[in-house]
C-alpha cells in the first residue's frame, strides 16, 4: 500500500505563514509526484483558506480534532460535518497532546470516530505508552487498551488509520529503536485483525520526533504504512524529504 505521510501543524500558523507553507508544500509535490499519500492537517482557521491551495496537488487536508455530536451547544468545538464542509477527508482523533489537555478518554476518542464516520471522514486514531509505562514494561498492554477503548468494535473493516505515538517520543528529538517500533506495529496489526478480515488496509502510521534525518530508516519498518509528523511538518523542504523517503 501507498504510504501516507500526514503533518500535523498543532497550533502554529496565520493566515500569511500557513497559506505560504501549504502553497509551498503543494508546489513541490506536484513537481516530485512522489508515490506516497499527503496529508496536511492545520489549525481549524486556516482549513478553508488552505482547501482551494491544494485541489489538484494531490495532498488531502485534515483537520485535527471533532468534537462528537453532529451539532449544538458546545461552544469552540468543531464538528466533524464542519470538517468536511472545509474540504477535510480525514481527522485526527484522541492525540496525546487532547488526551492530556482536554483529558479525553478512549471511550471519548470511540465516540469521535463514530461520528468521523457519519460524516465519511477518515479518522487517524492516535495511540502510544508514556515513558513511565514503557519503562514498566506495559507498552503493548496499554495500547492494547487504548485500541479497545478507543475504536468501534469492527473498525479493522472500516476506512481508518491508526498513528502509534509514543508520548516520550513526540517533540523530544528521541524515536525508539527499530525494533520496538516494529513489535508495536506487529502487535497493533494483530489486535485489528480480530475477527476482522479487511484490517491488513489499515495504514499504521508512526509519529515522535520522525524528521528529515531518520525517515528513511523508520519508514521502511515492517507494518510502517506512513508517519505522523509534528514540528518537521512546518518545514517544507523537511517535510518533502520524508516524503521522498515515504515514496522509496
Ligand atoms: C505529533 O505531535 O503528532 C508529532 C509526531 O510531533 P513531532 O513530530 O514534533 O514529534
Amino acid at each position: 500500500m501507498r504510504k501516507l505521510v500526514a503533518g500535523n501543524w498543532k497550533m502554529n500558523g496565520l493566515r500569511a505563514d500557513g497559506t505560504a507553507l501549504a502553497r509551498a508544500l503543494a508546489e513541490r509535490h506536484r513537481d516530485d509526484r512522489a508515490d506516497c499519500e499527503l496529508l496536511l492537517c492545520p489549525p481549524a482557521t486556516l482549513l478553508t483558506g488552505i482547501a482551494p491551495l491544494l485541489a489538484g496537488s494531490g495532498i488531502a487536508l485534515g483537520g485535527q480534532d471533532c468534537h462528537p455530536d453532529p451539532a449544538g451547544a458546545h461552544t469552540g468545538d468543531v464538528s466533524a460535518a464542519m470538517l468536511k464542509d472545509a474540504g477535510c477527508a480525514y481527522v485526527i482523533l484522541g492525540h496525546s497532546e487532547r488526551r492530556q489537555d482536554h483529558h479525553e478518554t478512549d471511550e471519548l476518542v470511540r465516540r469521535k470516530a463514530e461520528a468521523a464516520w457519519a460524516e465519511a471522514l477518515i479518522p487517524i486514531v492516535c495511540v502510544g505508552e508514556t515513558a513511565a509505562e514503557r519503562d514498566a514494561g506495559r507498552t503493548l498492554a496499554v495500547i492494547g487498551r487504548q485500541l479497545a477503548g478507543s475504536l468501534p468494535s469492527g473498525a479493522g473493516a472500516r476506512q481508518l488509520v491508526i498513528a502509534y505515538e509514543p508520548v516520550w517520543a513526540i517533540g523530544t528529538g528521541r524515536t525508539p529503536r527499530h525494533d520496538e517500533i516494529a513489535e508495536v506495529h506487529a502487535f497493533i496489526r494483530s489486535e485489528l485483525g480480530r475477527g476482522t478480515p479487511g484490517a491488513a488496509t489499515v495504514r499504521i502510521l508512526y509519529g515522535g520526533s520522525v524528521n528529515a534525518g531518520n525517515a528513511q530508516k523508520i519508514l521502511p519498518i515492517a507494518n510502517v504504512d506512513g508517519a505522523l509528523v509534528g514540528g518537521a511538518s512546518l518545514d517544507a523542504q523537511s517535510f518533502q524529504a520524508i516524503a521522498r523517503a515515504a515514496a522509496d
